[in-house]
């Protein structure tokens, strides 16, 4: 089964009128795993519970699981504040460290963060959230109050999930993930790649190691930013190489399709994410990534 063939599969169990009005969307080329909240409101006038409908769509979410290693495939449905609906699921990659690997709650929060979503208030899961994960959403904007769902439990805390959790405020940082301050980032190359990868570094969150990074992934038919999301307690942090292949994959587009792959960093930056982004990238294609300081 390809990728739209299973997405369909995943909401047979919808009502018709959802079913036909979800499959026309996810059909569009232009879908990338999210619903506008006027797309929202229209699935709602059916069925008027949204935590059900958020819980409803998760085996979508979990159709766009990459998992070769595991087989467990993981889907995150959040909603944001503005009222829009992200889907996000787990990627593994063959022949590289587990650490390379991205979470679904990792990827539905990119999701909303790539779409402009400044905060997220609930997030259905198909599984408990791990640890990493709890850590990770903990980065976000009044993160405490954040609602899990989880199949056939009543609605959770993050705050509940995290008893005395390690957040930013214990390091310092008065800003969150996805609502942080822009970067500066000079801007003045005339190559547009180049200027991509630039804007996903000034809109990169590093309120710990100050090392904004931002990459572009150039495809047959679009251009993917990736924005480095760090985190308080370091390894929970996503590359801007993996939110990239995070649009890129919920795009629906192919990783052997990339031709051009830059990174941008800042020359006096302590942490640089082209080591382990070049080799990741070198594992799933043919392109080199190239590495633009600053
Ligand atoms: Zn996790």
């Amino acid at each position: 089964m390809n990728n739209l063939s299973q997405q369909l599969a995943s909401i047979e169990n919808f009502p018709l009128h959802q079913q036909r009005f979800l499959s026309q969307l996810i059909q569009h080329s232009s879908f990338n795993a999210s619903f506008s909240a006027a797309q929202v409101a229209t699935l709602l006038s059916e069925q008027p519970n949204i935590e059900q409908l958020l819980t409803d769509l998760v085996p979508l979410a979990q159709s766009y699981s990459v998992s070769p290693i595991s087989n467990f495939k993981v889907g995150a449905v959040a909603l944001a504040k503005s009222g829009a609906i992200y889907l996000g699921a787990n990627m593994e990659f063959f022949d590289q460290a587990l650490n390379q690997s991205i979470h679904a709650e990792q990827a539905v929060i990119s999701n909303a963060w790539h779409h402009d979503e400044t905060q997220l208030t609930k997030i259905a899961v198909s599984a408990s959230p791990c640890g990493h994960c709890r850590q990770f959403m903990n980065e976000l904007v009044d993160a405490g109050a954040l609602e899990i769902l989880l199949p056939q439990q009543s609605p959770v805390t993050l705050a509940s999930l995290l008893p005395l959790s390690f957040g930013p405020k214990d390091l310092g940082v008065n800003q969150n993930l996805m609502a942080s301050d822009k970067n500066n980032i000079a801007n003045t190359n005339a190559d547009e790649l180049i200027i991509q990868a630039s804007n996903g570094a000034q809109l990169s969150y590093s309120p710990y190691s100050k090392s904004p990074s931002g990459i572009a992934l150039a495809t047959k038919s679009a251009v993917y930013v990736g924005r480095y999301a760090e985190n308080c307690a370091y390894n929970p942090s996503l590359s801007p190489l993996q939110s990239a292949l995070i649009a890129l994959h919920l795009a629906n587009d192919k990783i052997s399709d990339i031709t051009q792959a830059v990174l941008v960093e800042l020359k006096s930056a302590p942490v640089s994410q082209f080591p382990t982004s070049y080799s990741l990238l070198a594992q799933l294609c043919e392109v080199p990534l190239k590495h633009q300081r600053v």
